[in-house]
Formats: C-alpha cells, structure tokens, sequence
C-alpha cells in the first residue's frame, strides 16, 4: 500500500504505527532517538530511519531529502508539559508551538510535491485537548487548537489530499506518565488506551475506500 513516513516513531504512538503499518508499506521512521529508532525499525520488515529534530531546518531537509515518491505521512511527534498560563514561561509556549504546529507545517509543506503527486494521505495525531481546553493544558492545548486549524486549512487548499485529524484521549506512553507525575497522581495503565488502538485508527484511517474521505477520529479510552 506505498511509501508511508511515520514521524516520533522512536517510541509511543508513532512507534505502534509503524508496528501497524509494517506489514504492506515502505516505512520511512523518523526521530531524535537513534538507538530508539535503530529498535523500532530491527522489528520491521522495511523501514528506513531517518534521526532528526523536526524543529530545525536541517532536521525538515534531512527528513525531505531524497524523497521521490510518498503515499502518506502520520505526524506524531509532540510534547506535552502541563501549567497553569500564571506559572507558564514563553519558552514553554514556544516548545510546544515549534514541536506541535510549526514542525507539522513545515515538513507537510516540503513534502507536499510528492504527496500530490501520489495524491496521498496527511495523518496528524491531534488530541482531545485540541478540541477541549482544560486549565492547566494552556500550552499543549493551544497548540493542538491551532494544529487542528492547519489541518483544516490544509484539506481546503489541498483537495487532491486526505487529510484526517485524529483526537485520542489518554494514551499509555512516556507522554503520559509524565502528565500524569506533574499532576501528582498514580500511574495506572489500564485507565489509558494501548497506543495499538490509536494506530489501528491511522490504518483505519489510510484504508478508507477511494471515494472516502476520513476527515477527523476521535478516539477515547472505554470505560472499564
Ligand atoms: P511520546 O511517547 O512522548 O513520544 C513523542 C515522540 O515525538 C518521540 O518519538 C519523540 O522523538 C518525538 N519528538 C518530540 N520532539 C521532537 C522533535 N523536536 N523532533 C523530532 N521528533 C520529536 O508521545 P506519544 O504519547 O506517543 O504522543 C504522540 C502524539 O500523540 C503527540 O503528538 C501527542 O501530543 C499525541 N497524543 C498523545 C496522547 C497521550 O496520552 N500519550 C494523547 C493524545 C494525543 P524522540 O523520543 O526520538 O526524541
């Protein structure tokens, strides 16, 4: 099913899509992490790695580089720190815009040739919190805000693309057990949804039919 570039697929969500994908795609993984990428990819069947800071201009050409042909791209890199806006510094603001949205848009727009080309699939892993502002998520919140307004934007201008928003709920990753630490509570991973589920909504979402159009997936932890 093509060529697909999983980003943050050193670990979490991005590392159980590219477990998901590995199957019948070409994967192109893409994180800081080497050694963690370098894992990721011994267990798939064709991946290929590429190390990089999405937030630096090197990091985007790196990624970009060589690329001639590209069915999709699932953004999942992110961060996430939590504060009330009172006791959030700009450089926190600034960390999660660069990471969140700027990167995103960048590395979308250098690949844009090649996924029109393919007319292809843009995934983003948004989050309820991109839909839902809670105190203290001022930063990571108003960054998924404005990553779901690229997204938005991105389908209009973009009409031979698909381009489907997915908004997951608590997931059980590093991301989350370091929420869950700042916010003083117990770890407890049964509460949380495997990253498994959140990448069987990317497969759902790549294998939509032709005429289908997947423009946004929400999904949230079951109730136990
Ligand atoms: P995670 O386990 O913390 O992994 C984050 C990934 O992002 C890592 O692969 C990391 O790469 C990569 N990354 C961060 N900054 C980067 C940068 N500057 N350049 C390149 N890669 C960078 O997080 P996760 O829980 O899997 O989250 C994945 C996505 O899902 C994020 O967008 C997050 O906001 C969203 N999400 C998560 C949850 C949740 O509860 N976990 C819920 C809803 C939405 P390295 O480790 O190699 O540095």
């Amino acid at each position: 099913m093509g060529t697909v570039m999983i980003t943050g697929a050193s670990r979490g969500i991005g590392a159980a899509t590219a477990r998901a994908l590995d199957a019948d795609h070409e994967l192109i993984l893409v994180g800081r992490d080497a050694d963690a990428l370098a894992s990721v990819a011994r267990t798939c069947r064709s991946a290929r790695v590429v190390t990089a800071d999405l937030t630096t201009p090197d990091g985007v050409s790196a990624v970009a580089d060589g690329i001639s042909t590209l069915d999709g791209v699932i953004h999942c890199a992110g961060v996430a720190e939590l504060g009330r806006i009172d006791e959030t510094d700009a450089a926190q603001w600034r960390r999660a815009f660069e990471v969140n949205v700027l990167a995103v848009v960048e590395l979308t727009r250098v690949l844009l040739p090649v996924l029109r080309a393919a007319r292809g699939h843009v995934v983003v892993i948004n989050s309820g919190a991109g839909t839902t502002a809670k105190p203290g998520w001022g930063s990571y919140s108003a960054s998924k805000f404005a990553l779901r307004a690229v997204t938005d934007t991105l389908r209009g201008e973009e009409p031979g693309l698909r381009v489907t928003s997915i908004h997951p709920g608590r997931v059980d990753t590093d991301m989350q057990r370091a929420i869950v630490a700042a916010e003083g509570g117990t770890y407890d991973p049964s509460v949380h949804l495997n990253p498994d589920s959140v990448a069987t909504a990317v497969r759902h979402a790549l294998e939509s039919t032709p005429d289908a159009h997947p423009t946004e997936i929400v999904v949230r932890p079951r109730r136990h």
